[in-house]
């Protein structure tokens, strides 16, 4: 058995530790005398992995308790239309636009009520994160939606947009866990699971109560209500119960590794050793403001598409993995989620020095 270093933005690398795990617990889950895979939803033994996973994930972020903990399906997308079939009291919300993925949420909301784009970062490529310190907030929106970690451009929000007193909704798909966070900022946050938590098929909505109410747009389905999983504790219909499971087993590592501030510090630290290299390297070049930079998705360039093509393939050869930069923007990017060993960075900035030698 060989693994690679894998960059890719998701789905992405686990811990090898949750893998081999899981991979022990693969035909008899503690004794059960079968796979988690196999196993009814309401039985005993995973009502006990659904209810330790929540309670981990609350430990981590420091949930308070008026927010609940959701577990659903449909990925991030599919918040992009439930955030508004549920929120949207007054009809109205604002957006900003900080890439693709805040792109596309604001439009899937144009098709519930009416959608300010109060601050976009588009005409640099999204390279930056606009100043979000006193925007136009509308008189009567019902939250104002960010993308915190932008997964293809590779921003972060290093400070929380001033909503003027409105709801404060986040896509955090792509720093999920990656740091601390103030939870009583926000009144919805949501991740899909694929980027830096666990296996494609889960989606996480932290959701604060007053938001959860039966008085939702007319003709929102059953499944696209808050209330209907908020009630059901993620149990109204059968859950995504292996990802649910892997998640929890990923709680539990980062909770070994000292939880979510020891991740910040692993993510800086790594971060900064490409970072460092990007910053001085006469062939590489970082794509977006020093001070907007991710910790969690690098994208880079060399300004020449068929040395870009070049780097991937010999890099894939190299056993670095999924350089390629998002479609739509060509170049490279580096994914260094948490599993991401300090190591894989290491042996990513070593190859990149070499290749800088070669093809000066
Ligand atoms: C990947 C990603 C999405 C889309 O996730 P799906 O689960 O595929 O719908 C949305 N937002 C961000 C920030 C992402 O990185």
């Amino acid at each position: 058995m060989s693994r690679v270093y894998n960059f890719s933005a998701g789905p992405a690398v686990l811990p090898e530790e949750v893998l081999k795990e899981a991979a022990a617990e693969m035909l008899d889950y503690r004794g059960t005398g079968m796979s988690v895979m196999e196993m009814s939803h309401r039985s005993k033994a995973f009502e006990e992995i659904i209810t330790t996973a929540e309670q981990d994930i609350r430990d981590l972020m420091n949930i308070p308790d008026n927010y609940k903990v959701l577990f659903l399906q449909g990925g991030a997308s599919q918040q992009f239309a439930m955030i508004p079939m549920n929120l949207m009291k007054n009809g109205t919300a604002d957006y900003i636009i900080t890439g693709q993925w805040a792109k596309k949420a604001a439009k899937e909301a144009e098709k519930y009520g009416k959608v300010h784009r109060i601050a976009s970062s588009e005409d640099q490529t999204f390279s930056y994160i606009p100043d979000c310190s006193d925007l136009p907030v509308s008189e009567d929106a019902d939250y104002v939606y960010i993308c915190e970690n932008n997964t293809i451009y590779g921003t972060k929000f290093k400070e929380l947009p001033n909503t003027k007193g409105k709801t404060l909704v986040a896509d955090v798909s792509s720093c999920f866990l990656s740091e601390p966070v103030d939870v009583t900022k926000y009144g919805l946050i949501y991740g899909g699971v694929q980027k830096n938590v666990g296996p494609a098929g889960v989606v996480i909505v932290i959701i604060r109560e007053d938001l959860i109410t039966e008085d939702v747009l007319p003709g929102t389905p059953t499944m696209l209500t808050y209330k209907t999983h908020a009630d059901a504790k993620s149990l109204y219909n059968t859950p995504p119960a292996y990802g649910i499971y892997i998640c929890g087993k990923v709680f539990q590592w980062i909770k070994a590794q000292g939880g979510l501030a020891a991740m910040k510090e692993r993510n800086e630290k790594k971060a900064k050793l490409l970072y460092d290299f990007l910053d001085q390297s006469k062939l590489f070049k970082g794509t977006v403001v020093p001070k907007d930079r991710s910790l969690m998705n690098v994208p880079f360039v060399t300004g020449d598409a068929d040395l870009d093509a070049k780097f991937v393939k010999e890099a894939k050869a190299a056993g670095l993995e999924n350089l390629k930069g998002h479609r739509t923007v060509g170049g490279m990017r580096a994914s260094i989620y948490n599993a991401m060993p300090y190591e894989g960075v290491e042996a990513l900035v070593e190859f990149m020095k070499k290749f800088e030698e070669e093809n000066q």
